[in-house]
């Protein structure tokens, strides 16, 4: 099993922000931007070639909203939506996900430095204090408000 169908049976902690039967989107642990936001197929396959057609839309179209809530919840300008699709991509879970990174304005220095630091230390377990979880879960509230209110 994969460390993210653990979060999905809710076997490990997370926070999450949109969940439906094909997919789930949930903060990521080690944010690069605040609201840094994964999305996350049920099926539990590495790349977006093993996805159907119809779930690769469907996680778009997530990415897509959960971007714009993003703007609304936490007045970001704009979003990187960007997969490592593969090993070989820089992916660390191998479990195919679309990363949803919020920028704002004036981060330019902060991102590059987040980066950095982020693609540095991947190999390692993060701990979570509950003053980070907590800070996680604010933010998933936040933009899980502004996807419910954005909703036709
Ligand atoms: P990638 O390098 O594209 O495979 O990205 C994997 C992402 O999963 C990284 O940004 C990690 O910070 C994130 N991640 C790993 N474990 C967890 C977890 N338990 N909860 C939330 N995000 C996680």
């Amino acid at each position: 099993m994969t460390i993210f169908q653990h979060l999905m049976h809710g076997a490990l902690p997370a926070s999450f922000v949109h969940q439906d039967d094909c997919c789930v989107a949930f903060m990521d642990i080690n944010p690069m931007s605040p609201g840094h936001v994964l999305v996350v197929p049920r099926q539990a396959v590495v790349t977006l070639a093993e996805l159907d057609a119809a779930t690769r839309a469907h996680l778009l179209d997530v990415a897509v909203r959960i971007g714009q809530a993003q703007q609304h919840a936490l007045g970001s300008l704009a979003q990187h939506v960007l997969v490592n699709d593969g090993k070989a991509a820089s992916q660390t879970v191998p479990h195919v996900h679309i990363h949803v990174i919020p920028r704002y304005r004036g981060d330019v220095l902060k991102a590059l430095s987040h980066v950095l630091w982020h693609v540095a230390t991947l190999p390692w377990q993060r701990a979570v204090s509950d003053e980070k979880r907590q800070r996680l879960d604010a933010q998933a509230v936040r933009i899980a408000a502004a996807l419910a209110a954005a909703m036709p």
